[in-house]
């Protein structure tokens, strides 16, 4: 890596991640040096089984099972959670699953202090970040408190084997967009740098070998290596204007997550990149490119990912609310993008056209 001149703090949080096939087996060694004697196990309505076999392996410690994680943490959500665990005096919770699970039990730590074990099951990255999220009444409110970062995160690639293969290209696009944000955040630092090369690296390698065969281990295993070392750049930096305008589509417009990520990434590097000749110089290394920008679109499109904001069921009418919102409050990035860029940017992100 090339030493860089630029100050800059790094400032670790705290995480004890176990890693690899068959790491979920430890979930009841790890809850007890918690000393989690009665765990509630969280997961989504679709992922029930696999909070079972949680629940199985917790044995006597698992106080019970909560199925109805959704997307964006609905406070309603969160009410029922805490009734759920505290009508089985449970003093802390296992989520299992992708970022809404997550979520999940960070809102329970938060509002109620509940310690939490994360086991991901996509690539999202939430449970290395200390960001929470709850939506009432249509609002998503965000905020940052160590208090709801896992305290133990386990990372198992054999529990990836069955992610279908679009939400794994979305979830691993989501993670790339990580990566690349915090090349040029603000807060970046060396290790930083080195975290996201290398997160960066392991999904453009692992993506598309996982759309060939979804059921290999390595891959899968390379997949979720990746997603870690980009979730841990997402906790430690700022992001910019690329997880700014994915955040104002979520709200306002209630778009997919992972999707969203997918599709406006290119736009977004191909407008921020130029400006930060650090970041593109070790995401070029990264994608094996000379155009980081096209090689994030061309992977993106080989990949079979959503490609324009017309396909998530954006209209174009919406644009221009989507632009006002992103500039009525400041964010960071590496240049000032205005109005009229803006709406370019998404103009082309709607119709799918070149960046
Ligand atoms: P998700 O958790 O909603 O999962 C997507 C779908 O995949 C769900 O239906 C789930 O049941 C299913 N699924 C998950 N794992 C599976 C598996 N192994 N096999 C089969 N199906 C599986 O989606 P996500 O993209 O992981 O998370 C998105 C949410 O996380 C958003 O609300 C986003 O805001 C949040 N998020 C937060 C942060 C943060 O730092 N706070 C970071 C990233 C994402």
């Amino acid at each position: 890596m090339t030493p860089s001149v630029a100050p800059s703090v790094h400032e670790a949080l705290p995480s004890r991640v176990v890693f690899g096939a068959g790491a979920l087996a430890e979930l009841p060694a790890e809850t007890a040096r918690l000393r989690l004697r009665r765990v509630l196990v969280l997961s989504t309505p679709g992922r029930g089984a696999l909070a079972e076999q949680a629940a199985a392996l917790l044995g006597g410690s698992a106080a019970g099972i909560f199925d109805g994680a959704r997307m964006h943490v609905p406070v309603a959500t969160v009410t029922a959670a805490a009734e759920a665990a505290r009508a089985a005096a449970a003093n802390g919770c296992v989520a299992i699953g992708g970022g809404s699970t997550v979520g999940l039990a960070k809102a329970l730590s938060l509002r109620h202090g509940l310690p939490s074990v994360a086991v991901p099951t996509t690539y999202a990255g939430s449970e290395l970040t200390p960001i929470w999220g709850l939506t009432e009444n249509a609002r998503k409110q965000t905020g940052r408190d160590r208090a709801v970062l896992p305290r133990t995160v386990l990372y198992d690639p054999e529990l990836t084997l069955d992610l279908p293969v679009p939400v794994s290209v979305t979830s691993g696009l989501n993670a790339l967009a990580h990566a690349v944000e915090a090349l040029y955040a603000p807060d970046g630092s060396p290790v930083v740098a080195a975290m996201a090369e290398a997160g960066a690296r392991d999904l453009a390698a692992a993506l598309p070998a996982l759309t060939r065969d979804p059921k290999d281990l390595a891959t899968r295993a390379l997949a979720l290596q990746g997603a870690w070392l980009c979730g841990a750049c997402l906790g430690t930096t700022t992001m910019g204007l690329h997880h700014k305008l994915c955040h104002v589509l979520g709200g306002l417009l209630d778009l997919p997550h992972a999707e969203t990520h997918a599709v406006l990434l290119p736009y977004v590097a191909a407008v921020n990149l130029p400006a930060a000749p650090a970041a593109r110089a070790t995401l070029s290394r990264a994608l094996g490119t000379d155009d980081p920008a096209a090689a994030l679109r061309a992977l993106a499109h080989s990949l079979g990912a959503p490609t324009s904001l017309r396909q998530l069921g954006v209209r174009a009418e919406d644009l221009p609310r989507v632009a006002e919102e992103v500039l009525s409050a400041p964010y960071a990035n590496p240049r000032p993008v205005g109005r009229e860029e803006l709406e370019v940017l998404l103009r082309h992100a709607w119709a799918g056209e070149q960046p």
